[in-house]
């Protein structure tokens, strides 16, 4: 390897992991989101108490400029926070009003970070649940990319009420909690198949709208390494229904036989950490517990779970040591999918982000993300003023590769060796650092 580079090879790995949304399933993302902004804000009007006036900003195709992966909402504040590697904040919004410099050192010190974003600089799973996860949240994917938007114009609609009120109330605010009500109502596995969910319902009636079908070149690839001898497993924090009603549009009816084995509703971060038991699937209902020193099936599908376990089988099937079997899982969510697998499990992981595409020098943006991963408001998702942000920091140090989508992997030859010319990861091209 020359210096100040990466090389990569899937063919250095005995075990590939794959994530099932935003990795192996790429939704469209310009019908997606604005859906999923536009069930947020009705929750909150509909059961939240909050005014009409959050939907009447569903038409504005303006308004999507306002959304970017990896921010942060300050929920007791009421702000939105754009971070470096280094917890410094970039540029800060209070609802969807820019905060000025000084209003940015009145809240935060003349240092410009913040208590809470720094423990979840230093260790990112502290926030995931517990005190913390009230106080702030980092939007990492394409389910809760819109909540900025949502979280920025309620705050927009109580500091409007305050004001009419001629009130000084400066407690904090709730917004959060009620946006996190909204999310769970939409994403809540139950809802799938009791029909109480817009989200799912909408997939379900129109999967042409907001699924896209995955590349036969992914699919062939993936035959490829499976026939070449690698164990694949498909983890995905989706039940067992919804999984099989978007991997059978985007893979084909027999997506199941593309893996040694599908693991639903895994509860990533956790999965690679904790020691969830298994739980066999019996239709689509979720069935016994399968006990921690068992041995696992391959050619199934399993619920929850753990690597550990999850380890120890493909290490038996192919009779190897589990210290020398080389494991690689890849993924969209730059936590639960590349730092936990990384720092938490001793596996490698390579990073999807489409992003890349909007920041190229060369790249014309395929028709159904435009709105979505360019934001002329928050600029560059990987660089302020040449300065890498905290997600590039995330992506050099913790995956061995970064792409746009699968597909720009998936077209080489399985033996392929990536080389990049840049010492991040990024391939085939770095994004053009702003500055
Ligand atoms: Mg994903």
């Amino acid at each position: 390897m020359r210096p100040h580079t990466k090389a990569f090879s899937f063919n250095d790995y005995h075990v590939i992991g794959f994530d099932l949304d935003g990795t192996i399933l790429r939704y469209n993302l310009d019908e997606v989101v604005p859906m999923e902004h536009e069930l947020l804000c009705r929750y909150l009007v509909e059961h939240k108490g909050y005014s009409n006036q959050l939907l009447a900003f569903l038409d504005k195709p303006c308004e999507m400029d306002f959304l970017q992966k990896g921010l942060f909402l300050d929920a007791e504040r009421g702000n939105v926070l754009k971070l470096d590697n280094n917890g410094y904040i970039l540029k800060a919004n209070h609802g969807t009003r820019t905060m000025t410099d000084s209003e940015i050192s009145n809240a935060y010190g003349c240092e410009r970070k913040w208590s809470v974003t720094l423990q979840f600089i230093n260790d990112p799973l502290c926030a995931w649940n517990g005190p913390l996860a009230e106080k702030m949240r980092s939007l990492l994917d394409y389910f809760d990319i819109s909540v900025s938007l949502v979280f920025a114009h309620a705050i927009d609609e109580i500091d409007a009420k305050r004001k009419l009120n001629n009130t000084t109330d400066q407690s904090p605010y709730n917004v959060w909690a009620d946006i996190l009500e909204a999310l769970i109502h939409i994403y809540t596995r139950e809802n799938f198949s009791n029909g109480k969910s817009g989200y799912f319902e909408k997939i379900k009636s129109q999967p042409d709208r907001y699924l896209l079908k995955t590349s036969p070149v992914v699919i062939d690839w993936l035959r490829k390494l499976k026939e070449s001898n690698k164990k694949l497993f498909l983890l995905t924090g989706s039940h067992i229904d919804f999984a099989n009603f978007t991997a059978s549009y985007a893979l084909g009816e027999n997506w199941r036989d593309l893996f040694d084995v599908v693991i639903c509703f895994a509860r990533k971060p956790g999965f690679f950490h904790a020691g969830r038991e298994f739980h066999q699937i019996d239709g689509f209902r979720e069935a016994d517990p399968i006990n921690l020193d068992e041995n696992l099936e391959f050619n199934k599908v399993y619920s929850m779970g753990n690597w550990k376990q999850l380890q120890k089988a493909f290490a038996q099937s192919i009779d190897i040591d589990v210290s020398d079997m080389r494991s690689l899982y890849v993924g969209d969510n730059l936590i639960q999918d590349v730092y936990a697998p990384e720092a938490l499990a001793g596996m490698d992981s390579l990073a999807i982000s489409e992003e890349m595409l909007s920041e190229s020098e060369e790249s014309e943006l395929p028709n159904h993300f435009k709105k979505i991963i360019a934001s002329n408001y928050w600029e560059s998702y990987f660089y302020e003023d040449g300065v890498p942000t905290l997600w590039t920091h995330i992506v050099a140090k913790y995956s061995k590769m970064c792409v746009p989508t699968l597909e720009h992997a998936a077209a080489k030859p399985i033996d392929y060796e990536f080389r990049m010319n840049n010492e991040i990861g990024f391939y085939p091209s770095p994004p053009v650092v702003v500055e």
